[in-house]
C-alpha cells in the first residue's frame, strides 16, 4: 500500500487549501527554477530514467515522447498541449486534481514546456467540467500574479504562457490531432497521422499532447528522483498511479496508489469491497471504457492492475477508470450502451467507424433482447474485427474492444438469452 509520504496529491479531495499558498505549503512550487536550471536534456533524461507511462490511456514513456520534440528550432514556435478532455464514461482522475489540486498541474505544464521548448502551453478542458475551469483558472492567475507564470517564470529565465481553453463536449476531442483540430477553431475531427504532432501539430508547428495525470506528477518526480517514482509497482510499470472505482463496490471513489497493486487489495482497502461481497462480483471493466471487460472471478484472483498484467489478459490498464459490476448487471446491455456511446460519439470521417458503430450497436440490441440467431454473435465478432485497426484514429478500436471482451468471456451469457427467447416464443405459439 502507498504510503501518505509518497502520495504526489496531497489534496486529491479537496479537504486542504487549495490555492497558491496551500499548493507551497504541501512542497508545490519548491525549487522550480533550479530543476530548469539543470537543463533540459537533463529533464527529458529523469522522466525517461523515471520510467513514466503517459496516464492518458496509451501508456507510451512520457519521456521518450518528449525527446521527439525537436532540440533546435527550425523558426517555428514549439507547444506542449495538455489533454484534460476527460470524456470517456468511468474516467474522472483528472478533474480531482483540477479542482482540488491545481497548481500540481500547472507547475508541471511550465517545467514540460520548458523540456520541449515551448514558451506556450494550451489546457484544453471538457466542456462540462465548469468547476473545474473555474479552479484551474484561478490557480493559474494566482501563479501570475506571483511570478511563477508569464516573462522570466519563476525566476528560472524562461518566459512561459499558460492559457486555458475549454472544449464544447465531445468526446473525440480527447482523441489528441482532434484536439488540435478543435483548439485551432475546426471541427473535432481527427488528422491522419503522419505527420506526427511532435512534427506538425498545433498550427502547423511541433507540438506534444499529454495528459493531466502525465504533467502534474512531473514536478515531484524531479523534485524526489527517479529511482523514487520507479520504486512503486512492477519493472516497465512504475510509479505511483490514480484509480479511480466505479461502480458495484461499497464506496467508490478515486484514489492514488502504487502501480501494479493487486485488484483485490486496492478495491478491499479503498473501496470497503465489493457490494455483496466477492461473491456477487460479475465481471469488471479494468480501464476506462474502451478496453474490453475480464470476468470477477479472474480480477479477484489474479488481477494486478497494471499495464502489462492486463495487456495479457487482452484488457487495458488505460486511464486506470476501473468499472465494477455485481451479479445484478445486464453485461449485454452494459456492454450495448457502451456500443451507443460510441455510435454517438463517431465523428463519421471513416467508413469502418461511422457505418460500423451503428451496425454493432444494432446487432447489439437485438442480443440484449435474445432476437437474435446464435450465428450473429460470430457475425458480429467478426464485424468488430473489421472495425478494429482499419480506421483513422482508435475509437474504431474502442467501439470494437468491449463487444470482444463480451463475446469472449459471456458468450453462454448470450446463447442463453437467444434460446431462452426462442424457447418462450415457442412456448406461447
Ligand atoms: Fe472519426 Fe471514427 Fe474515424 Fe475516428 S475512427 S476518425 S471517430 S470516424
Amino acid at each position: 500500500m502507498l504510503d501518505d509520504k509518497d502520495r504526489i496529491f496531497t489534496n486529491l479531495y479537496g479537504m486542504h487549501d487549495r490555492t497558491l499558498a496551500g499548493a507551497k505549503a504541501r512542497g508545490h512550487w519548491d525549487g522550480t527554477a533550479e530543476i530548469i536550471k539543470k537543463g533540459r536534456d537533463w529533464i527529458v533524461d529523469q522522466m525517461k530514467a523515471s520510467g513514466l507511462r503517459g496516464r492518458g490511456g496509451a501508456g507510451f514513456p512520457t519521456g521518450l515522447k518528449w525527446s521527439f520534440m525537436p532540440k533546435e528550432s527550425d523558426g517555428r514556435p514549439a507547444y506542449l498541449v495538455v489533454n484534460a478532455d476527460e470524456s470517456e464514461p468511468g474516467t474522472c482522475k483528472d478533474r480531482e486534481i483540477m479542482r482540488h489540486d491545481p497548481h500540481t498541474l500547472v507547475e508541471g505544464c511550465l517545467i514540460a514546456s520548458f523540456a520541449m521548448n515551448a514558451n506556450a502551453c494550451y489546457i484544453y478542458l471538457r466542456g462540462e467540467y465548469i468547476r473545474e475551469r473555474e479552479a484551474l483558472q484561478i490557480a493559474i492567475d494566482e501563479a501570475y500574479d506571483a511570478g511563477l507564470l508569464g516573462k522570466n517564470a519563476a525566476g528560472s529565465g524562461w518566459d512561459f504562457d499558460l492559457y486555458l481553453h475549454h472544449g464544447a463536449g465531445a468526446y473525440i476531442c480527447g482523441e489528441e490531432t482532434a484536439l488540435l483540430e478543435s483548439l485551432e477553431g475546426k471541427k473535432g475531427m481527427p488528422r491522419m497521422k503522419p505527420p506526427f504532432p511532435a512534427g506538425a501539430g498545433l498550427y502547423g508547428c511541433p507540438t506534444t499532447v499529454n495528459n493531466v495525470e502525465s504533467i502534474a506528477v512531473v514536478p515531484t518526480i524531479l523534485r524526489r528522483g527517479p529511482d523514487w517514482f520507479a520504486s512503486f509497482g512492477r519493472p516497465n510499470n512504475a510509479g505511483t498511479k490514480l484509480f479511480a472505482i466505479s461502480g458495484h463496490v461499497n464506496n467508490p471513489c478515486v484514489v492514488e496508489e502504487a502501480m501494479s497493486i493487486s485488484f483485490e487489495e486496492l478495491i478491499d482497502r479503498h473501496c470497503g469491497g465489493i457490494r455483496g461481497g466477492w461473491s456477487n462480483l460479475k465481471a469488471v471493466i479494468p480501464g476506462g471504457n474502451s478496453v474490453p471487460c475480464l470476468p470477477g472471478k479472474i480480477m479477484k484472483d489474479e488481477c494486478i492492475m497494471d499495464f502489462d498484467w492486463l495487456r495479457e489478459q487482452q484488457s487495458g490498464l488505460g486511464t486506470a477508470a476501473v468499472i465494477v459490476m455485481d451479479n445484478s448487471t445486464d453485461i449485454i446491455k452494459a456492454i450495448w450502451r457502451l456500443s451507443k456511446f460510441y455510435k454517438h460519439e463517431s465523428c463519421g470521417q471513416c467508413t469502418p467507424c461511422r457505418e460500423g458503430t451503428g451496425w454493432m450497436m444494432r446487432v447489439m440490441d437485438r442480443l440484449v433482447k435474445g432476437e437474435a440467431e446464435v450465428e450473429e454473435i460470430d457475425m458480429l465478432l467478426d464485424v468488430t474485427k473489421q472495425v478494429e485497426g482499419h480506421t483513422i484514429c482508435a475509437l474504431g478500436d474502442a467501439a470494437a474492444w468491449p463487444i470482444q471482451g463480451l463475446i469472449r468471456h459471456f458468450r453462454d451469457e448470450i446463447e442463453d438469452r437467444i434460446k431462452h427467447k426462442r424457447g418462450a416464443t415457442i412456448a406461447a405459439e
